[in-house]
């Protein structure tokens, strides 16, 4: 039998590309205890990522049949390219046993999550300015040159949505990490 009493927390983390929600996500889980929502994607694994782990990484065909399947809580296409989405099933799961679940997911799906979840506590993580979003797209050293200035230039339309919306409860400039994620710990105790 379920308990009604046991709700967990839905937490979805959004901000440009390189911003550091990564980065972040993971040790506020690994602080606070909780879950990383692994989200489905077209795009391909880079050497460091784990399927099933970082992303479970399909072809168009299954992504598409998981679509027709309904198995997705929001699905999107990010920068005109790869197909990302939120599985459904592992997002019920955590909160029905009264989880912290976190989701590290794009604009377009931070606002398809709170119309269909307004429960959801969204937050926005920006970069102190460009030129040092720029350098941690460069360190991480993950994309080529045309990719980080694609997710470069998608980054002013990201934070201006982010800022007129009405999506986010809050924002988190992330300049010193250690700070960023204090911050977003004690927003999710506050929560
Ligand atoms: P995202 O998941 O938002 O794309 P990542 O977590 O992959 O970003 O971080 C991008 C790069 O920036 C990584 O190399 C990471 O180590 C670095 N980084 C993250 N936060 C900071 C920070 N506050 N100061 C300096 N470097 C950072
Ligand atoms: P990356 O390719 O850098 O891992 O992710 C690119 C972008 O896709 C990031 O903004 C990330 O938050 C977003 N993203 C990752 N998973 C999902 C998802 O399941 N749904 C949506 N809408 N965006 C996602």
């Amino acid at each position: 039998m379920t308990n009604p009493v046991r709700k967990g927390l839905l937490l979805v983390v959004s901000g440009p590309s390189g911003v550091g929600k990564t980065t972040i996500v993971h040790e506020v889980i690994r602080r606070l205890g909780g879950e990383f929502s692994v989200s489905a994607t077209t795009r391909a694994r880079t050497e460091r990522e784990r399927d099933g782990v970082d992303y479970h990484f399909v072809d168009q065909t299954i992504f598409q049949r998981w679509i027709d399947e309904g198995r997705f809580l929001e699905f999107a296409q990010v920068f005109g390219r790869s197909w990302y989405g939120t599985l459904q099933d592992q997002v019920e799961q955590a909160l029905g046993e009264g989880k912290l679940i976190v989701l590290d997911i794009d604009v377009q799906g931070a606002r398809s999550v709170k119309q269909r979840m307004p429960r959801a506590f969204t937050v926005f993580v920006l970069p102190p300015d460009e030129d040092t979003l720029l350098k941690r797209l460069h360190a991480r050293g993950r994309e080529d040159e045309a990719a980080i200035e694609r997710r470069f230039a998608e980054a002013k339309t990201e934070i201006d949505f982010a800022r007129t919306s009405g999506v986010y409860n809050a924002f988190v400039v992330n300049d010193d990490l250690e700070l960023a994620i204090d911050q977003l710990c004690d927003l999710v105790r506050a929560r």
